[in-house]
């Protein structure tokens, strides 16, 4: 096993080490939104989720959302931080066409959520952990819509007041894949913990990428905050990008500039979009229509022992309960959904055998046509139907192949097909032998040959599973063959 190298981008004055600290919106997965009853769902009409309060009418007053509040502390859970008993809002302002209020309702000195750490893996197995500096709740703003009209822009208010959890890490990565594996791991715990969608095309899960470069060992540089990147591809590009620009800006002896950019997926590059305001830039203040969010120590308790099993735990239990290997395990648990699809097949069939069909067949099959496993038109019954037909013989493997692409093709329970296909595996011995005989009576100097090198055996399993269209049981016809081969 060779060593993991460093990330390391190099310049005409040596290598460069790049430093990343992420700043997830992850949005809470509520009907309501944070300060109003309006609804959340997702590809709704234009502003027709908007109540009085989202939209900054005079007058109108915030009232928390105590669903939220509960999530943002489920997650604090998952992040093995500390939860703030007491917690405050604080009004953000600036001036922006959709935040009608003229402030972000946020929290800034004193967030729900304290520091905590995740413990990622990557690909290879190898695994680090990151600090979680805090968490805290949020509004999300509006949309503003620049390319329905040549002259006007509109505005969708739609996500106006939406609860969002922004989950800061401390500038604990050192790599692309780093970053994107990070991502992945939050992404997978907020899933199983229900409190996040997770879904990046929907945009309720976003990252912000802070990225600076300094030569190993020195003090941190001037970093730069890459704004709602949606992907885990575009996240990697833009820091590539961004620290080969950066370490090119300063070996011509510049300076960076602490600015927020975009990055641009078609072009490639980040490009700045203004320059980083300062904490004291928002004129932060308590929010006077909120009190501060005291927590009832019960209440956090009952959350804390509601807590569902959580991915490590399950990849641990999946392992020594099945037998699986942690490489099987670990993809299994990648999707809760794909998880609990297996453990519901599982019962009372061999581990290994489903999961080789969830994880290879099912899954492979789904990727390439590109539907999410909850929308798979194979159940998890049907898949413990067919590994029932497999280990009773009914079917081989082979055939159970066949039988899968009907199954995909939705024609029904694997038994039903077997049947009406007539795919049932001959193990009628005489049937077997019978195809057998003809075959040897046909090829009088195969079988010469077979008896002199008993491996050339293969050619007649092959002309058996031929004739009986793969039908024959292979332990049968091996069996059978080895015998008049013999004599
Ligand atoms: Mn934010």
């Amino acid at each position: 096993m060779s060593e993991r190298q460093p990330y390391r981008v190099s310049g005409r004055t040596g290598e460069w080490e790049v430093v990343l600290g992420l700043e997830v919106h992850a949005q809470v997965a509520s009907h309501a939104k944070l300060f109003s009853g309006a609804a959340t769902g997702f590809g709704a009409g234009p502003n027709e989720q908007v109540s009085l309060v989202d939209a900054g009418f005079p007058g109108m007053l915030p009232v928390i959302n105590r669903y939220c509040v509960e999530q943002a502390v489920k997650t604090g859970f998952g992040l093995k931080a500390q939860i703030n008993s007491v917690s405050r809002f604080d009004r953000k302002n600036y001036f922006y066409p959709d935040l009608p209020q003229g402030y972000q309702i946020s929290q800034f000195k004193e967030p729900i959520v304290g520091e905590g750490t995740l413990e990622v893996e990557r690909d290879d197995g190898s695994r680090f952990v990151v600090g979680i500096e805090r968490l805290h709740l949020e509004q999300d703003a509006g949309k503003s819509i620049h390319d329905m009209d040549p002259h006007w822009t509109y505005v969708d208010l739609n996500r106006s007041g939406v609860a969002l959890m922004e989950i800061v890490s401390k500038p604990d990565m050192r790599s692309p894949e780093d970053a994107a594996a990070y991502v992945k791991t939050l992404r997978m715990l907020v899933r199983y913990l229900g409190t996040c969608d997770g879904d990046m095309e929907k945009g309720n899960l976003r990252a912000d990428v802070n990225v600076s470069v300094r030569k190993p060992g020195d003090p941190l540089g001037t970093r730069c905050e890459i704004k709602n990147v949606n992907s885990m591809r575009f996240i990697q590009q833009a820091i590539v990008y961004e620290a080969r620009r950066q370490v090119e800006i300063l070996e011509e002896g510049g300076s960076i500039d602490q600015e927020t950019r975009l990055y641009d997926p078609g072009r490639g590059e980040t490009r700045s979009m203004r320059s980083k305001e300062d904490a004291h830039d928002y004129r932060y203040f308590p929010d006077p229509d909120l009190l501060p969010l005291e927590l009832d120590p019960a209440w956090v308790k009952r959350i804390q022992d509601s807590l569902p099993e959580l991915p490590d735990a399950k990849r641990e239990r999946l392992q020594s309960q099945y037998g699986l290997t942690a490489y099987d395990a670990g993809v299994l648990v990648g999707d809760p959904v794909r998880a609990a699809f297996f453990e519901e097949a599982v019962k009372g069939r061999d581990p290994k055998l489903v999961a080789n069909w969830t994880l290879n067949d099912l899954s492979g099959r789904l990727g390439t046509e590109g539907v999410a496993f909850e929308d798979s038109p194979i159940k998890a019954a049907d898949i413990a139907a067919l590994v029932e037909l497999i280990e009773t013989e009914v079917i081989s493997s082979k055939i159970a192949k066949e039988v899968f692409e009907h199954m995909w093709a939705g024609e029904g329970a694997p038994k039903a097909i077997v049947e009406a296909r007539g795919l049932v595996q001959v193990t009628d011995t005489s049937a077997i032998e019978k195809a057998i005989d003809e075959i040897m009576a046909a090829n009088p100097d195969k079988v010469a040959s077979a008896k002199e090198k008993p491996q050339a055996i293969g050619w007649f399993v092959g002309q058996v599973m031929k004739a009986t269209g793969g039908k024959a049981n292979p332990a049968a016809v091996n069996q059978i063959l080895k015998a008049k081969l013999e004599a």
